[in-house]
């Protein structure tokens, strides 16, 4: 911890432990501490720590060949691709290596789409609440000023408006606009979720104007919600899709999935990246997604039994404001900053988050059993029995 503390930026206020192993539901610290993870890397971690699977397959797969870079062909990308379009109902993919660069590729490509189709001047509307990134063009894209402050100046053509409002949505679209980009559920914003008719007016909307819908589900994607992807909830269909953390059960991999009329705006030179998509990060992927596919009812399961412990909860504690929650990706807003809530839960041996100051944020791997959220709940109930608001 010291030599972090001198000789790593300083741009984490990190949690006072060091986690060195993980297997399933559990880490270990440096002391061989067990806890609890209820945040699995920020929705990383969907299948749990250390899957034998997806390990195995690393290993196989790094043994054999780890990159050549894109000039070449690249067998298990095209293996994921393929997946990821069956599963998806778009057409095309392109690989990254993170989730900001699964936007920016979505941002580029919606603008390059616009600009071959006279749609709009290249604005993007994105939503408060949101987030989508830390590169310079996502930090604009998210629209809050924490995270912009300082860095100024920014790409220009982005606009916001508040999520879940569609008269406001409706307003704010001009002949300059040419995409609208949503997170279906909001993560770091503090956990909302879209409404049915919201979304599908935004659909609507879209088909109406000729605008690209683009669906960030970095954080809502691959299981997290119950669904594959959010937007299976709600019956509709993105023209951009972007996914990644949960995408390579812990190694690093971004992906941009496209309608084909759009993708093709993409052409040789276009866009590109050295790592994105490599052999060794598409391997670990595809062995992951495969394995998402069969959680996803007790992701369903799970979530609905959660949500009804913490409700009840919140009939117990009135400084709880609200539960809100799809699947297993769900927020407990409280009256005060949880901070404080995070750091008890840690010292009794429990990872969760808390985001946006008050909203504690539980994001537990799929595999999370009724025992596991049974024992979190108890240990939640203890801390906040402690608590005089
Ligand atoms: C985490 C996140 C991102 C950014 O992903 P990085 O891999 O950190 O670049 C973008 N959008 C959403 C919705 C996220 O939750």
């Amino acid at each position: 911890m010291e030599e972090d503390e001198k000789y790593i930026m300083k741009t984490y206020g990190r949690l006072p432990v060091v986690l060195v192993k993980g297997e399933g539901m559990y880490v270990e610290d440096i002391n061989g501490r067990k806890y609890l993870d209820f945040l699995a890397g920020i929705a990383v971690n969907n299948i749990g720590h250390c899957n034998p699977e997806v390990v195995e397959t690393i290993k196989k797969q790094a043994e054999t060949l780890m990159h050549t870079s894109n000039i070449y062909y690249i067998v298990p990308q095209v293996k994921l691709a393929k997946k990821l379009v069956e599963l998806s109902g778009l057409d095309r993919a392109f690989f990254s290596n993170s989730g900001a660069e699964a936007n920016e590729a979505a941002i580029k490509l919606a603008r390059k789409y616009g600009k071959n189709n006279g749609i709009g001047e290249g604005e993007i509307i994105t939503m408060e609440h949101s987030f989508h990134g830390r590169t310079l063009t996502t930090i604009t894209a998210t629209a809050k000023p924490k995270y912009q402050e300082g860095y100024e100046p920014l790409p220009r053509g982005f606009k916001y408006v508040s999520f879940n409002d569609l008269e406001a949505l409706k307003e704010n679209i001009t002949n300059k606009t040419t995409a609208i980009m949503l997170e279906p559920v909001q993560g770091e914003g503090g956990v909302y979720i879209a409404d049915k008719d919201y979304l599908k007016g935004v659909r609507d909307l879209c088909d109406d104007k000729n605008i690209v819908l683009i669906f960030d589900e970095v954080q809502c994607g691959m299981g997290r919600t119950g669904k594959m992807f959010a937007y299976e909830h709600y019956n509709i269909k993105p023209d951009i899709l972007t996914l990644a953390k949960a995408l390579g059960a812990g190694f690093p991999i971004g992906a941009t999935l496209a309608k084909e009329e759009i993708a093709d705006a993409f052409t040789p030179g276009s866009h590109g990246t050295t790592f994105g998509g490599n052999q060794l990060a598409c391997a670990s992927a595809y062995a992951s997604v495969s394995i998402v596919e069969e959680l996803l009812q007790n992701t369903q399961k799970m979530g609905d039994y959660f949500i009804t412990k913490l409700k009840n909860l919140k009939d117990k504690y009135p400084f709880i404001k609200e539960i809100r929650g799809m699947g297993l990706m769900i927020g407990m807003e409280l009256s005060f900053n949880g901070g404080d809530i995070v750091k008890k839960m840690l010292e009794k041996g429990y990872l969760i988050n808390c985001t946006s100051d008050t909203v504690l944020r539980f994001l537990p791997p799929l595999i999370v059993k009724k025992e596991h959220i049974d024992e979190l709940v108890d240990a939640l109930d203890e801390v906040f029995s402690e608590i005089n608001e």
